[in-house]
């Protein structure tokens, strides 16, 4: 089997998300199961500054954009500690940029253009590349038009005859969508903006399309690929999807286990493992306490946050309690992320109001959340909605305690302490209301076993610390719905001849 991976983010070359962590990891993983796997990304100025060894291959082509040829190159590389080639779409004037999809807030008005290069570019290169391929595997809507140029253009291509399409949705809220004058660039016929295709309340929408062409659909939770098929998580699209329901699966990200193993991490003042957490994680909270000026005591519980600062994220139930939180509880906070200017405003106030209480960081630190997750007690996710979320896994590893919004992939990783069985013990707090009320009980409850019942406290810890969320199981779950893409494709074959 042979799976081409396109993503417009993957580590350790650029990342903005959990896109990047899956599309880093799931072709390596893939290739246990005996899958061979390549990866196709754009060549982002970040790519080059991220220390990866880049050769050039000397193939270079054109692309019709719109009424003009646009020329690019690939370049190739490998994701670290494997084989995957991995092939980097050079096209400077779309991709030497600052930011991957916007900068100083503000998306790049030639959003659809650079994405129409590149899923131009990663079919065109099967062919220049003389791959096989059985199955490419698009993520977002950053590659949605591939599936729909699969299913037109190249239908009746040699090499693209028997290619089938895999389209995982990461994130409905991203949807891609531009004015129609935008559907010139994709070089497709205008028959297909329509309303169960391209087209979505008069403007083009690179999510739907991916939707509507590719012959599997994929979310990454379980949870997830039921909540988007009813509003308001659908974004618009419950519809459609409802409409694809019989090939939409969903399946949980996993977790990069190399680089979150609190044993092996060098980010850490401390490393640790399930037998000695109590003083690992001692040591990793003193480290932090001093770094950032909160106050030095291990007796106290530090909540941690690392993540995009955007409403998703449920800051708008956090905000509703904090300064309450601040002034009356025996709790710490660190807060590390970037995004939402309102927020890190909001943030920076009560962080100089309280300075012994909370602490923030508004930036990218790969290095800090390690740390982040190694020294605080509990991990704080009450999203609105989470299509997978990869932090409460990590949490889970360094035994920070997660307290989660039941939704999409939290729901499906995370059990309440008081809904634990033995087959499927509890590992964290959670609750379902989206409502401020709901989430400070949730953290009262914590604080309270925290503080009153520190054997319930380390049961959590260790729980979290044994589960298995490597990508193991769910590397097996990709590999079954490529099968079963391809069974469906050769039987659509051989039917019709
Ligand atoms: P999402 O994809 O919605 O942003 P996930 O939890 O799935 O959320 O994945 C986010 C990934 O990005 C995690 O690996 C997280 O650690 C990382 N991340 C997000 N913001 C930051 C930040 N400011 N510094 C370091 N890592 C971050």
């Amino acid at each position: 089997m042979n799976v081409l991976f396109a993503s417009s983010e993957a580590v350790p070359f650029a990342k903005t998300g959990g896109l990047a962590d899956v599309s880093g990891t799931l072709p390596v993983a893939l290739r246990e199961h005996g899958v061979d796997t390549c990866l196709f990304m754009p060549a982002y100025r970040c790519v080059y500054q991220s220390g990866q060894p880049i050769e050039r291959t000397g193939i270079y082509f054109d692309i019709p954009i719109g009424s003009k040829l646009v020329s690019g190159h690939l370049l190739r590389s490998t994701l670290p500690g494997s084989d995957v080639p991995v092939y980097l779409i050079d096209q400077p004037q779309y991709y030497d940029r600052e930011g991957l999809y916007n900068e100083n807030g503000r998306d790049y008005n030639d959003n659809c253009e650079r994405y129409v290069f590149f899923c131009r570019a990663v079919v065109e290169a099967i062919r220049l590349l003389n791959l096989n391929v059985d199955v490419v595997h698009a993520n977002d809507w950053q590659t949605g038009l591939i599936p729909a140029l699969l299913a037109t253009e190249y239908h009746t291509a040699d090499r693209y005859r028997s290619i089938t399409t895999l389209f995982t949705i990461h994130n409905m809220a991203y949807q891609g969508q531009f004015w129609h004058w935008d559907m010139l660039l994709t070089g497709l016929d205008w028959k297909h903006f329509n309303w169960q295709q391209m087209e979505y309340h008069g403007k083009l929408n690179l999510l739907k399309t991916g939707i509507a062409f590719a012959d599997t659909i994929s979310a990454v939770s379980p949870r997830y690929a039921l909540e988007i098929q009813h509003e308001p998580i659908g974004c618009g699209l419950a519809g459609v999807l409802r409409d694809r329901q019989n090939v939409l699966k969903g399946v949980i990200n996993g977790i990069d286990d190399r680089a979150w193993n609190p044993s092996t991490d060098d980010a850490l003042a401390a490393k640790y493992d399930v037998h000695s957490w109590r003083t690992g994680k001692a040591a990793n909270k003193q480290f932090l306490q001093q770094k950032f000026g909160l106050e030095q005591r291990n007796d106290v519980p530090l909540i941690g946050s690392v993540g995009r600062l955007v409403s998703q994220k449920g800051w708008e139930l956090v905000l509703k309690i904090l300064p309450q939180w601040l002034r009356s509880q025996e709790a710490q906070w660190i807060v590390l992320g970037t995004g939402d200017p309102t927020l890190e405003r909001h943030l920076r106030t009560l962080a100089a109001e309280f300075p012994q209480r909370l602490a923030v960081q508004f930036a990218f630190s790969d290095a800090l959340a390690h740390q982040i997750e190694a020294a605080s007690d509990m991990f704080l996710m009450p999203s609105q909605y989470e299509p997978c979320g990869l932090n409460q896994l990590y949490s889970l590893r360094y035994g920070s305690v997660p307290v989660v919004r039941e939704t999409g992939g939290l729901a499906d990783t995370i059990i309440d302490l008081e809904r634990g069985t033995p087959e499927a013990p509890a590992n964290g707090f959670s609750f379902v209301n989206w409502d401020p009320s709901h989430l400070n009980r949730t953290l009262q409850r914590a604080l309270h076993v925290f503080y009153q019942s520190p054997d319930t406290w380390a049961q959590l810890v260790e729980t979290g610390m044994r589960q298995d969320w490597s990508w193991h199981a769910s590397a097996a779950k990709y590999v079954e719905l490529y099968r079963s893409t391809v069974a469906r494709r050769n039987q659509i074959q051989t039917a019709f001849g």
